[in-house]
């Protein structure tokens, strides 16, 4: 594997490999088995496959968290060798975002950015936008890989793709989990023991709603989560509802839409963790 830190190095590369197809997994690093699972399926169905590892200040909306985010690139890059990636591009934020190139991107995301992430993290979602825009346009890749575990994420990539008419296919990998339950992600490694040891409570509670898809109403059931993933010592929902996996909006009824999606952010002490679970897809 060939690790790059420049956007001029990166394409010089990929022109000189001619015309072939390429798969795209940008991450932040830190990388885990649920990044793995997407590069393996990048790997299997492109001819090269490009990961990105750039940890994006834009995102960020508590300084506090972009200081925390663990860096630990030479574990990622041995990982990345042993999957058979073939290119790791490592960029600075300097090469991300030179100086004088302002994002003048305006993209129409339909509301889909405002509701659930989008309004506890502001900007958050802009930032993303930003920086996948400009990552494909430097790589310029025939697939993109994006994981169902942030799944408003990859709908609003998918709404950018659809509303700017990018030449890119978005590939989304279903969610990779520990053998109990908790999804994995680079935030994990910083909970404590005692606040690791409840996690899977997230996990439970989704799948008792999948259990619960046309029975209980739907108030009813999020209100029942919502007090059962703040009971462990230390955990706080922010929220957990059930929405159209569209729209993203909530549903208040069962038969309301045909593909529902139970999505949930809890806070664990310190550390935030989101999940979701497809409940109903026809
Ligand atoms: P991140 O480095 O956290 O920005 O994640 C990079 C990509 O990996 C995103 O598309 C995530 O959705 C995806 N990803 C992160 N964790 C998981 C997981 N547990 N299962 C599947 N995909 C994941």
């Amino acid at each position: 594997m060939k690790i790059i830190n420049t956007v001029k190095e990166l394409q010089l590369e990929l022109k000189k490999q001619g015309k072939k197809s390429i798969g795209f997994v940008p991450t932040m690093g830190a990388l885990h088995k649920g990044h793995i699972a997407l590069m393996k399926q990048s790997i299997k169905e492109n001819d090269l496959t490009v990961a990105s590892i750039f940890v994006n200040p834009t995102q960020f909306n508590a300084k506090s968290d972009l200081d925390k985010y663990p860096r630990t690139l030479k574990a990622d890059s041995e990982k990345l060798t042993k999957a058979k990636v073939d290119y790791l591009f490592a960029p600075s934020v300097k090469e991300v975002y030179p100086k004088g190139m302002k994002s003048k991107l305006k993209v129409n995301l339909k509301g889909l950015d405002k509701q659930l992430e989008g309004a506890f993290r502001p900007g958050h979602f802009e930032g993303v936008v930003q920086v996948v825009h400009r990552l494909l346009d430097i790589v310029k890749p025939t697939r993109l890989y994006m994981g169902q575990k942030d799944f408003q994420q990859f709908t609003i990539i998918g709404q950018m793709i659809k509303n700017l008419r990018m030449k890119v296919e978005l590939v989304v990998v279903p969610i990779q989990r520990d053998k109990d339950g908790l999804a994995l992600s680079s935030r994990n490694v910083r909970l404590t023991k005692a606040k690791r040891k409840w996690a899977p409570i997230i996990y439970q509670n989704l799948k008792k709603a999948k259990r619960q898809v046309g029975k209980k109403p739907i108030e009813e059931l999020c209100a029942e989560v919502m007090v059962a993933l703040g009971k462990p010592r230390g955990y706080k929902p922010e929220y957990f509802s059930i929405i159209d996996g569209h729209t993203l909006k909530e549903v208040k009824e069962w038969d309301d839409s045909d593909y529902l999606i139970g999505v949930t952010a809890v806070w664990a002490g310190e550390v935030r963790l989101i999940d979701n679970m497809i409940l109903k897809k026809k």
